[in-house]
């Protein structure tokens, strides 16, 4: 089967990799069709599902994960329903629409809408597409580490929302012959469920999610990413809402690129420089990007946390 992700680029970023002096290396997930890797573990899903005979694809999310499904379903040529909870925005609606999936929109917050695509799963030939617990996304999600296992990295910074990306890079990093590479697994306040999993010595359900990177905001992870902790080098690190946003600034200044404040939350690592950082010389920075951002809604944020960013107003 021809996968329906692309081979992201792999950059380095010389700005940062000077003001560090480490090698800092992005691997540009947000450069896939569907502007993050949901493609890699969630295209792999329902590319497995249609091979089986299914014909409508459903999936809860009013997010990156709904939009690779609605990416991939379109590719797929089947039919493809986002059930979407009323808060997420118009503009992310009608992208879904657009490529070609109907949208429902249905519950106040996830889990009710999540509900309701399971009750439609009932039908014959209707698969549930979940955002994130799934073995299939987290073997699709495992080859973004495949592409990169001859690069010369000591450590692995990614975000963890559900856990969907780090189960699928300490597979790839365990397939790979590269079990002895840990991984730092960033969250922010208020979105933190890895972090309380691990405190807790079991997954825990969040009262609620008051972080802005609302991509990041499962209030319960995949156990899966909870036993990933226990068979990996896996830490936790959790920054603010403005470490990330002020991340996302950055970036997008310094390599031209906007990504949501949930992959922020990994680039705070290295732009925090946090201590967490210090024994490494080799970072890969997982640049999961998302399509929850665009210039206006970086502005806010930026008001909002009463950033600066790096370029300051050049006054004549
Ligand atoms: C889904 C997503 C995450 C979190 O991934 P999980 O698999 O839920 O841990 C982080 N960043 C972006 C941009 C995402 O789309």
């Amino acid at each position: 089967m021809h996968p329906l992700h692309i081979q992201t680029p792999l950059l380095e970023h010389r700005t940062l990799s000077a003001s560090l002096n480490k090698q800092v290396w992005l691997k540009m997930e947000s450069s896939q069709p569907s502007g993050s890797f949901k493609l890699r573990g969630i295209g792999l899903m329902c590319q497995r599902a249609v091979a089986r005979g299914a014909t409508h694809l459903v999936c809860p999310s009013g997010g990156n994960a709904g939009f690779a499904a609605a990416v991939a379903g379109a590719a797929l040529g089947v039919a493809t329903t986002i059930l979407v909870p009323s808060t997420t925005h118009e503009t992310v609606r009608q992208a879904i629409r657009a490529i070609g999936a109907k949208v429902i929109v249905q519950g106040d917050v996830w889990d009710e809408t999540n509900q309701v695509a399971l009750a439609l799963c009932g039908q014959a030939g209707t698969v549930y597409i979940p955002p994130f617990d799934h073995p299939d996304i987290w073997d699709g999600n495992a080859t973004l580490i495949d592409e990169v296992a001859k690069l010369d990295f000591d450590v692995v910074i990614c975000s963890v929302g559900g856990g969907g990306l780090l189960s699928g890079i300490v597979q790839g990093l365990q397939r790979n012959h590269l079990a002895h590479i840990p991984v730092l697994a960033v969250e922010t306040e208020g979105a933190a469920s890895l972090q309380a999993a691990i405190q807790a010595g079991e997954v825990v359900t969040l009262p609620a999610i008051t972080s802005i990177a609302t991509t990041l905001g499962a209030r319960r992870v995949a156990q899966q990413a909870l036993d990933c902790t226990r068979q990996h080098a896996v830490s936790s690190v959790v920054v603010s809402d403005a470490q990330a946003v002020d991340a996302c600034l950055r970036f997008a200044d310094e390599m031209r690129t906007l990504v949501e404040p949930a992959c922020g939350a990994a680039l705070a690592v290295a732009y925090q420089n946090l201590p967490q950082l210090a024994k490494f010389t080799r970072p890969l920075i997982v640049i999961c990007g998302g399509i929850g951002v665009d210039l206006v809604k970086l502005e806010a944020w930026k008001n909002q946390f009463n950033l600066a960013g790096t370029k300051q107003a050049i006054s004549a």
